[in-house]
Formats: C-alpha cells, structure tokens, sequence
C-alpha cells in the first residue's frame, strides 16, 4: 500500500515535517515543480526515492519567472490528479503554497545568477532565471534537502541552479534526471498540452532535428552551416526559431574553434539546445552531441 501524501500549504508546516524526518536521521529529497505533472515529473521522483529516504515535491506556479506577456494565467493546473500521481508515485509531502506564502506583502529580495542567466533562454524570456533561481533559495531553504533533482529538460535552468548552489555554499546536492520524451521523441511537457493536434504531430521534428544536426557535427560538419541547416529545417516546417545553438555543456558558453575533427574525440563537451515557438507555444530541448 502507498504511504498517505501529507499536503502542506505553509512553510512552517513543511519545515515541521523536515524536523521531524531530520529528527529520526531521515535524508530528505526535494523535487520543485509547477505542476500540470506528467511522467517526465514522476522520473524525478523515482530518481529522489534513490537518493534519500523522504521525498517532498513542489507545487508551485511562480508567478517571478514568467514575463509579462507568458502564459501565467492559462498555466495548466491539475492539482487533484497531482496529488494522486505523488501519492502514486510514494512522495511523503507534498508543498502547495500560495504566491502570498512565497512572496508576502512587502517581498524585496531576489537571488540572480549572472552570467549564465543571460545567455540562451535568458536572452528571450528577460529576468526569468532571476524568477527561478529566487523561487529555488527559498525553496532550498525551507526544505532544506539533502539533494534536490532538476530534469535536464531545462538544460540551462540546471546549470543556473547549479551555478547558484556552488556560489551560496547550499548545502544540498543537485542532481540531474535525463528527459522522458514521448514515444515520438517529443520532450514531455506541460505545455505540450497548448499545441493543436496538427501542431502536436509536427512538434517531434525539434528532436529528429536536434539529433540529425549532432549526427553531421559528430562527422564533422561545420558548426554554422549545421545549425543553419537545422534552423532552415524547422522554420520550412512551420516552426519560429528562438535560437538553436552549440554550447560548452558544463557553463554553456559559446563554442569556439572546431567541435569535431573526423575520427577525433571533442575538445569539449558540447550540448546542441533549442527553443521554438509552434503557433502561441514556446517548446524547449537538448540533447548532447
Ligand atoms: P516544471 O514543472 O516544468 O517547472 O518542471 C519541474 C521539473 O521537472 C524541472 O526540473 C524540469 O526540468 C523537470 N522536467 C520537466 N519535463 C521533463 C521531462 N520531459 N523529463 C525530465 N524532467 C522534466
């Protein structure tokens, strides 16, 4: 039988709950989400029920990352099914504040991340990552987990979170869960829901890109005209292109000299991501190359 779901909807609760694990030597696992949950979500859950002996999951649709013209208002919300899927899934608490619990009347404080903040996403969606990395401290600090897990889905929101914990001395490790993607490849989202079924079928095309471009860079390809192919492709296709790019995996840095010679192994580690907008809907992802 699962365990109850214990549901909180303040930070006093939840750090009640913490010092009663913490209390019995218990490890604690955080996995921070918006919720509309799918199984890209519940993966990460599997992966905290790895790492520590209590998990505690987060909902929260923080209203600091979104821009003024996103899709706040019409973010899909699914509590009820939420609660069952974690329940479901063994989750042992699950945090449901409201945006007052967060961000009280007179709130003034936000946690940025300089550099990587800026590039990529950051670029596009101005002060989002200040959004994220403010929602995350707090978060951290209530909870105070032992690990916290982050879908590498949201390549560079990983890294700025990353970034952040390093350079606050957080005392919680982070650790990466590799995307679920549906059986056509699309990267499972929350937002999938937005696309119109003609959308919805042509929305894989972002991976069969993302992987054909890597193809031609691991054989040697030039960088530019790869991801000028790749961009041709998908705009042909009815996609508008936010940026597909090649960057340095561990700081996402832009790629300077050559990414592969035929035969030989890369001078760095290299992530080939994209962001897209199908009709109203922004889709993300990455892979590796
Ligand atoms: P969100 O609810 O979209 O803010 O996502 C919450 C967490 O789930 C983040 O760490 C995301 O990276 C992760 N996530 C979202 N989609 C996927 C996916 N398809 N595979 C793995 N992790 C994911």
């Amino acid at each position: 039988m699962n365990k109850s779901l214990i549901k909180a909807h303040t930070s006093k609760a939840v750090r009640e709950a913490v010092f009663a694990y913490k209390s019995k030597n218990k490890t604690i696992a955080l996995v921070p989400t918006m919720g509309a949950l799918h199984a890209g979500h519940i993966s990460l859950i599997e992966v905290a029920k790895q790492h520590a002996d209590r998990v505690i999951c987060s909902i929260f649709v923080n209203p600091k990352q979104f821009g003024k013209n996103e899709d706040l208002e019409s973010y899909p919300s699914t509590l009820q099914a939420d609660c069952e899927a974690l329940e479901q899934a063994g989750v042992d608490l699950v945090f449901i504040p409201t945006v007052q619990e967060m961000y009280p009347k007179g709130f003034q404080t936000c946690v940025s991340v300089a550099e990587i903040s800026t590039y990529l996403c950051g670029h596009s969606r101005p002060g989002h990552f200040d959004g994220v990395t403010t929602v995350v401290s707090k978060l951290l600090l209530i909870v105070q987990p032992d690990t916290a897990i982050f879908g590498a889905k949201d390549f560079q929101q990983l890294l700025v979170i990353k970034q952040m914990v390093q350079d606050l001395n957080i005392p919680t490790n982070i650790i990466s869960a590799p995307t679920q993607r549906a059986k056509d490849g699309l990267a499972l989202s929350s937002r999938n829901q937005y696309l119109s079924p003609q959308d919805r079928k042509r929305a894989p095309l972002i991976y069969q890109t993302l992987q054909s471009t890597a193809q031609t860079l691991r054989e040697g390809s030039p960088l530019d005209q790869a991801l000028k192919n790749a961009a041709k492709a998908l705009t042909k296709n009815g996609f508008v292109i936010d940026y597909i790019e090649a960057r340095d995996a561990t700081n996402l840095k832009p790629i300077t000299g050559p990414l592969y010679q035929k035969g030989e192994t890369p001078p760095q580690s290299a992530q080939l991501l994209c962001a897209v907008k199908l009709g109203q809907t922004r889709l993300i992802d990455n892979i590796p190359i």
